[in-house]
């Protein structure tokens, strides 16, 4: 009878549906363990996997067994998140090995295996024939040749097992390196002189190596660079000393520092009462189960500090902690209140950092060195074990919704792993989402409110100027109104600083020709390109393409072309025409595209070296700026007209966040908001900062007209190249969509079908696009649904000539 081997279940990092089964081989056994990266055979080629666990499944004597175990020690993530990546497979009907290869950190690139080699005393230890008949083999093999552990079985035709590499290695006759094919990322090394194990004569020693070999007795071991303080030239010497086998060079890892300088660290201040009460419910859920709250608090009502709280509770506890903030622009600012409070347990995850330094901060979690974890969504797979509470800062904000191969929100997905977790999850913001206050509602989600701000401040005043009323302005006072501009007079005449917010960049968003009327639109994207003046270009805010802003009239070929449409850069034009003497700077993705230029901009302000800030939304979150004590609101109505059914509730956030900028220091606050529509339920309620009364009448017209949170939706978005085809594929679906929705179940029955139509952008970067939206009173019909059409129709899901993304819960703009 054969005996039976372990097997495993792996994912593979390919767009297919379901995992495999893999027999382990003998030599494998004990290496493989669920999270590690493996490979393994698939079709003719050999393929990255993750192994998911032990599978029973198959039962069949002929499984393909694993090639080789890409990872050593410590595995990637911890298998309590495999239900995690299940779930998101699941919920999001999308390959799980996609979904692991997504969560993974660039840098650790599929293509990687290990190639062993021998090391120095391998190679003295072939010559003085220490070695067993095994050993002499390998590494007589691998002394002509380093190579893979396959190839090596191959070469020396014989199975080597795979556990007595490792005991080479371990015994340093042997070492493994990882070779990555496409992207070079090496974990840092920093080398260090140890004294070797003969004891040294330093009698005859010339007098700088003898204070090396003295300051390696007394510290048994050192870098270089720290050797070459007392030598200078410490490096020949150690080289020399290393020769005569008086020390040793050992290559040590070191992980890459992203953060800057230093932190003082501080002692936690004593809590206000109210703090004290939200801090003392919400640590109950770290240690008694699962719990979703909601905290609703002004800025500077010092939610950060009850996050703080709340996570050093998780860590007395031996659990973690995760902390989400919407933008990389915001994480520099809370990064550095927790290294100040939580020291060296502080890891961060976001696209800020190299590939190497992510890598790095990964594997700091993944061995458990770093139990406190802030970074962006795609921190929200952070490989941190017992996770016993989850922050998401700013809960409401949109840059959660990520639009990637894989469609995700990481708000939501941080509610699912805490409750697979067991932990707690604290949602924070001062104007909360329509979906989380319903969720209150709804008896889902707990609400814990900081109703007042620390220092005490009064929120700021809000005067409203009807721009129906301005409507014979010219030039630059068509953007600042004479109220506003007299606000600004005073306020600079106080030496208080300005913050103008317009919700678009660029300087005029529709250049269009006077001769025959055409607008300027971009070659690749169906939507008009963008001038940017101070880089005399037009640009495609869809694709990125841009040309010179010199050109003429694509159409007639005239060269009159008129700047219609605003944007910051324009404002600031206006601004400078209006306060020749004020020192202004702008704040938008053209400005910040490096992070040293934020920081810059913010010390500035905190300075008093800007008296006028003019930028997009990007000013609105998060950042304390205590001496403005004016807001203007350029145009509050811009995001009324976006094509979503949260358009409302979108302006109402940014307006209300970003009159909350205003009077955050000793000074009170003021703030002009410009507005074609004063009367809209939702520049009103942000007018009195009043969430309520916007939500009160914002969830009457989604319940009326069946949004969520009254339903749920997914859209499939179809796009390619050839315009016929897309059309096709799009027509093709809907017809299966409405068969699907035909075959008598009732609870497909319930499904409402939606288009194909052609998406508002019709083309973006080539792609011609086309929708299908999906809705029903629950998300399982739709997922019922959705499962139906990818086994009816599999080749179009992901598709290659024509693309069909499924992005459940979403965005539309
Ligand atoms: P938020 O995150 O809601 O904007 P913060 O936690 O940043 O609020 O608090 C606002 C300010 O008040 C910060 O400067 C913070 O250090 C301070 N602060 C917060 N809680 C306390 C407290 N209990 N005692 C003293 N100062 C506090
Ligand atoms: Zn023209
Ligand atoms: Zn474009």
């Amino acid at each position: 009878m054969p005996t039976r081997h372990k097997q495993v279940e792996v994912a593979v990092a390919m767009p297919v549906f379901g995992t495999y089964t893999y027999q382990v081989p003998p030599a494998l056994e004990g290496l493989v363990e669920a999270g590690k990266r493996v490979l393994v055979p698939f079709g003719s080629r050999r393929i990255t996997g993750y192994v998911l666990g032990d599978d029973s499944r198959d039962t069949a004597d002929n499984l393909k067994p694993v090639d080789d175990v890409i990872d050593d020690d410590t595995p990637l993530f911890p298998a309590e998140m495999i239900p995690f990546f299940r779930w998101i497979a699941d919920y999001y009907i999308h390959p799980i090995g996609e979904v692991i290869s997504d969560a993974l950190p660039g840098g650790i690139n599929p293509s990687e295996y290990a190639v062993f080699s021998p090391t120095a005393r391998g190679r003295r230890a072939l010559e003085e024939n220490t070695l067993d008949t095994a050993e002499k083999k390998v590494l007589a093999r691998l002394t002509e040749k380093a190579c893979r552990w396959a190839a090596l079985c191959k070469n020396t035709g014989e199975d080597i097992p795979r556990s007595l590499l490792e005991k080479m290695r371990r015994q340093g006759l042997i070492e493994k390196q990882h070779q990555l094919k496409r992207q070079t990322v090496r974990t840092k090394t920093e080398r260090c002189a140890a004294l070797a194990d003969t004891s040294a004569d330093e009698s005859g020693l010339s007098e700088p190596k003898a204070k090396i070999i003295q300051h390696l007795r007394t510290n048994g071991q050192s870098p270089v660079a720290a050797l070459k303080k007392i030598v200078p030239t410490a490096a020949a010497h150690v080289r020399d000393l290393a020769k005569k086998e008086i020390v040793c060079i050992v290559e040590q890892e070191v992980y890459r520092d992203p953060f800057g300088d230093p932190v003082t660290p501080d002692t936690p201040p004593r809590l206000t009462a109210e703090q004290q009460r939200v801090v003392r419910e919400a640590a109950e859920a770290v240690t008694s189960g699962f719990r979703t709250y909601l905290l609703a608090g002004v800025t500077g009502s010092g939610k950060t500090e009850v996050y703080m709280h709340i996570a050093a509770h998780a860590l007395e506890h031996n659990r973690t902690a995760l902390v989400l903030v919407p933008e990389i622009a915001l994480i520099s600012e809370i990064e550095r209140r927790f290294r100040a409070r939580f020291g060296a347990r502080v890891a961060v995850l976001h696209s800020g950092l190299s590939a190497g330094e992510r890598f790095d901060q990964w594997m700091r979690i993944a061995r458990g060195e770093a139990p406190v974890v802030i970074g962006a969504r795609s921190a929200v797979f952070a490989p941190l074990t017992q996770p016993g509470v989850i922050i998401v800062d700013e809960e409401h904000d949109t840059s959660y919704k990520q639009e990637g191969r894989l469609h995700y929100n990481a708000r939501d997905m941080a509610v699912v792993r805490a409750k697979l977790a067991n932990g707690a999850v604290v949602l924070g913001s001062a104007t909360p989402s329509v979906q989380s206050v319903y969720n209150v509602a709804a008896g889902k989600f707990r609400e814990l409110n900081l109703t007042r701000r620390i220092h005490r401040q009064a929120m700021p005043e809000v005067a409203v100027v009807d721009l129906r009323q301005h409507k014979g302005l010219k030039g630059a006072r068509r953007f600042i109104t004479p109220p506003l501009e007299e606000e600004i007079r005073a306020t600079l005449g106080r030496n208080e600083q300005v913050l103008l917010f317009l919700n678009r960049r660029g300087f005029a968003s529709y250049p269009v020709c006077a001769q025959c009327g055409e607008a300027l639109k971009c070659r690749h994207c169906d939507i008009t390109l963008t001038l940017h003046k101070k880089a005399n270009i037009y640009k495609c805010h869809m694709c990125g393409y841009f040309r010179a802003a010199v050109s003429k009239c694509d159409t007639c070929g005239s060269a009159s072309i008129k700047q219609l449409g605003t944007g910051t850069e324009k404002l600031e034009d206006a601004v400078a025409t209006l306060f020749p003497e004020a020192r202004v700077a702008r704040m938008d993705k053209d400005t910040i595209n490096r992070k040293g230029a934020l920081l810059k901009i913010l010390k500035d302000l905190r300075e008093q070296k800007i008296d006028i800030l003019v930028g997009t939304q990007m000013v609105a979150k998060g950042h304390d700026f205590p001496n403005i004590t004016l807001v203007g609101i350029i145009c509050a109505d811009l995001s009324l007209s976006f094509p979503d059914f949260r358009a409302g509730e979108m302006t109402f956030q940014v307006l209300a966040q970003v009159a909350g900028r205003a009077g955050r220091g000793t000074a009170p606050g003021k703030v002009v908001l410009q507005t074609y529509s004063p009367d809209h339920f939702a520049i009103r309620a942000a007018r009195i900062q009043d969430f309520m009364s916007f939500y009160n009448q914002e969830i009457k017209f989604r319940k009326a007209l069946q949004y969520p949170p009254f339903a749920r939706m997914t859209q499939l978005k179809i796009s390619g190249r050839d315009k016929t085809k897309a059309r096709q594929q799009a027509e093709d679906l809907g017809r299966l969509c409405q068969q699907i929705q035909n075959s008598g179940d009732p609870n497909l029955k319930q499904v409402q079908v939606l288009g194909p139509i052609e998406s508002p952008v019709t083309r973006i970067a080539g792609r011609y696009r086309w929708q299908i939206l999906l809705k029903a009173p629950e998300a399982g019909a739709v997922r019922k649904m959705l499962n139906l059409l990818r086994t009816q129709n599999p080749s179009a899901f992901p598709g290659r000539e024509i693309h069909t993304a499924i992005d459940v819960d979403p965005f539309f703009m």
